[in-house]
């Protein structure tokens, strides 16, 4: 457990925005992305992290590091979590697809920037927290599935933009299927247990994709059976 003050809280959040900013800035080269955008900013700065981490882990919930939320996952950490956003480029008419919803914390973000959120989980008790602390905290515009987010969520395509935050061996075709023509697809691609190839995969006006790296990043893989 922590002792910490709402006061101590709001001022680790607000450093935490300090680094993230200046790490966006350090990583322009590689990432072509030298600066947040204002929205992407206010969403960072508007998500309490300290409420998507288990009480354990509570002294770093402003670290900007990924932390253990159970079940063997990983909140992300939140450097990677405001690019990831970054280069989906979404808008207040956005309608997103993520799969890996985990403790919630990259829902409350693409929640509080896009007009609806479809999230799709496979480890029920991560799910179901998640959805709790996002009702608690009044978030309202999101929908969470219990299923195997590698085939997507047909019922709700297409969407504006697709969020992976698990490691894919391939790019999930159904999720590029899924995609609208002017969409985005951002994707860890790569083996498990290793530095994978962070992708944005757009969609143009005709249909056809094209694919672009990022950046090294280290996810926990996308499982693709249900249990295990
Ligand atoms: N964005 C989350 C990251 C969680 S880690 C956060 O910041 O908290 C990745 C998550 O993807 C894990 O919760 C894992 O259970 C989930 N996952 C892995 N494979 C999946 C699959 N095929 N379908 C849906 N979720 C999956």
């Amino acid at each position: 457990m922590s002792d910490k003050s709402v006061e101590d809280y709001e001022r680790e959040h607000r450093r935490l925005l300090e680094q993230v900013i200046a790490e966006t800035r350090e990583t322009a080269d590689l990432t072509g992305c030298s600066k947040l955008s204002e929205p992407v900013l206010r969403a960072l700065a508007a998500v309490p992290r300290h409420r998507f981490v288990p009480p354990a882990q509570l002294a770093w919930a402003y670290a900007d590091t990924p932390l253990p939320i159970g079940s063997g996952q990983t909140i992300s950490q939140p450097f990677i979590v405001a690019l990831m956003t970054e280069l989906l480029a979404l808008d207040s008419r956005s309608v997103v697809l993520e799969v890996g919803t985990g403790s919630g914390y990259q829902t409350a973000m693409l929640a509080s920037l896009a007009r609806r959120v479809y999230s799709v989980e496979r480890i029920p008790a991560l799910a179901e927290a998640a959805e709790r602390r996002l009702r608690e905290l009044g978030v309202d515009n999101v929908e969470i599935r219990i299923a195997d987010g590698y085939r997507g969520w047909e019922e709700q395509a297409p969407f504006d933009g697709i969020m992976v935050t698990a490691a894919a061996a391939e790019v999930p075709p159904a999720l590029v299927r899924q995609l609208k023509p002017g969409g985005r697809l951002v994707i860890p691609v790569g083996p498990p247990q290793r530095s994978q190839d962070l992708r944005v995969i757009g969609k143009d006006e005709s249909g056809a994709s094209h694919s672009h790296s990022v950046l090294p990043v280290v996810f926990v893989p996308l499982v693709r059976n249900l249990e295990g």
